[in-house]
């Protein structure tokens, strides 16, 4: 244990050394005779505790705590004080020093245990803090999406009634026989359109809600984006506007085939609607940077104002002139986009200009760049303890499946295979041999939780309470 001496009284100081003086050597000291001299001393090198005279020539009482505080913000600090400061040594302890000594009751056995104890409690303050930390997190992440979910709804709730309107109204009149011959056949084009609008939208929602819990899958298939881009701009209103050229070497990547339709279904969409009937829109797929594929969808419309780009890749965001403009919208297309563009490791450009404009870039990498989390399966129950670990794992990228006990587990594994079993070992008595062998040859990281303190045959083990960044490091650590 490193310790630092902060004290001008030579005999004070030395008696300290001398109870300190350890043949194992287990105390290792370093004197400070002034505060200038220990915040010297602290820049230098890292102490475990230090023990703080409360007059010294440079600082006096709660000011030199604060100064030896810092120098060194975690320092454990026991204050030495004289028999007639004692309040002030009180006062050191409500200001942050973890106790205080009386000279001349100081012995080896108070001194030694006064050291140990402190740095006991310094750690656990500082995990109580962390603590704290954490759960203001979660509360803030709570909020975030509750409040995500309450936009979703007003603004789908919206934008899923103006076509069911329109549906509605061309079928009773359809039913009432008001519309016949070509009249009745363009009340079905707009049916259609508009069935087909709410498929996209029901499509992008479904895929908001995948992306928000981190379950979103991406399966492994070769696309050739050629055939995809055709094949989508023929089924749009007016196929005649596109045209789709390829002047790259090779057009398959990797991929998954629907994922990547609800793409570029999106873009050409998009291109489609915010610019004026019988513009032409272009569609090129070109050798991107090395190693990719470039797409790039141009067309002559809206454009968009150039500071207001990057903020479109927000959900339910739109521009200033689309929303003047009155084109109908909910902000949710790019955002949906974006992620599912880079969960295939490619990436979204924009370039544009208001009144000529637009052109969007997806750049996909030829060969496996496809992102794949790791799978943890969570056998631990209890109403807040396995959504709260499903929680944490899901923010920070894992997919996660949740059992309600090892019977579960075991019965399903063979079809749902993961990669780490986190299991609650209070609730699930099991050896983790036994745990193995029902898994059949499988040979995922197991990770306890609770228990008894024997973590033989655990690959990580985690007490009852403990803060998300250990599980994590649980998690990285038995990998
Ligand atoms: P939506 O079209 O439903 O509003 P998106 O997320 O697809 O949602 O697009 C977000 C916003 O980006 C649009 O509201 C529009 O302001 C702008 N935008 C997208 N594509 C184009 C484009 N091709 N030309 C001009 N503006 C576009």
């Amino acid at each position: 244990m490193r310790v630092l001496i902060i004290e001008d009284n030579p005999a004070d100081a030395a008696l300290v050394r001398a109870l300190l003086r350890d043949p194992a050597g287990a105390y290792e000291t370093a004197l400070a005779q002034r505060v200038a001299e220990a915040e010297a001393r602290l820049r230098e090198r890292r102490f475990d505790v230090a023990l703080l005279d409360m007059s010294l020539p440079d600082a006096e009482g709660v000011d030199a705590l604060h100064r030896v505080r810092n120098a060194s913000p975690s320092l454990p600090i026991v204050i030495l004080s004289g028999q007639d400061d004692e309040a002030l040594a009180n006062k050191a302890v409500a200001a942050g020093a973890q106790d205080y000594l009386l000279k001349g009751h100081v012995t080896e056995l108070t001194l030694r245990r006064a050291l140990g104890y402190a740095i006991e409690r310094q750690e656990m303050h500082e995990r109580l803090s962390a603590s704290v930390e954490e759960l203001e997190d979660q509360r803030a992440s709570v909020i975030r999406l509750n409040q995500l979910k309450n936009d979703l709804i007003t603004v789908l709730a919206h934008d899923f009634k103006g076509p069911l309107t329109t549906i509605l109204g061309f079928a009773e009149l359809i039913e009432e026989g008001a519309l016949v011959d070509d009249d009745a056949r363009d009340a079905a084009g707009t049916i259609r359109r508009n069935v087909f609008r709410l498929t996209t939208l029901a499509n992008d929602t479904l895929a908001l809600s995948r992306i928000e819990h981190g379950e979103l899958e991406i399966a492994e298939e070769s696309v050739d984006l050629v055939a995809l881009l055709r094949e989508i701009a023929d089924r749009t209103d007016e196929p005649e506007r596109f045209t789709v050229a390829a002047t790259a070497d090779g057009t398959v990547v990797p991929g998954d085939r629907e994922r990547l339709r609800q793409v570029f279904e999106n873009l050409l969409r998009n291109a489609l609607k915010y610019s004026s009937d019988e513009s032409p829109i272009s569609v090129a797929v070109r050798d991107g940077e090395a190693g990719f594929v470039r797409v790039d969808i141009t067309d002559r419309g809206i454009g968009i104002p150039p500071d207001e780009i990057p903020a479109l890749f927000r959900r339910f965001a739109r521009a200033s002139n689309a929303k003047k403009a009155r084109i109908p919208g909910t902000g949710l297309g790019l955002f949906v986009v974006k992620t599912l563009v880079e969960k295939h490791g490619g990436k979204l450009t924009v370039h544009s200009e208001v009144d000529r404009g637009s052109t969007f870039s997806v750049s996909l990498p030829r060969s496996g760049a496809i992102e794949r989390a790791p799978q943890v399966a969570v056998v631990v129950g209890g109403a807040t303890l396995g959504p709260f670990i499903a929680y944490e794992l899901r923010s920070n990228g894992y997919r996660v499946r949740e059992y309600k006990d090892l019977d579960e587990l075991h019965a399903r594994f063979a079809a749902e295979p993961s990669d780490a079993v986190i299991v609650d070992r209070d609730r699930n008595p099991a050896d983790p041999a036994a745990i193995r062998l029902a898994l059949d040859g499988a040979s995922p990281q197991l990770i306890g939780i609770g228990g008894a303190k024997n973590p033989d045959g655990w690959d990580a083990s985690l007490p009852k309470t403990f803060l998300a960044a250990d599980l994590l490091a649980a998690l990285t650590s038995a990998r």
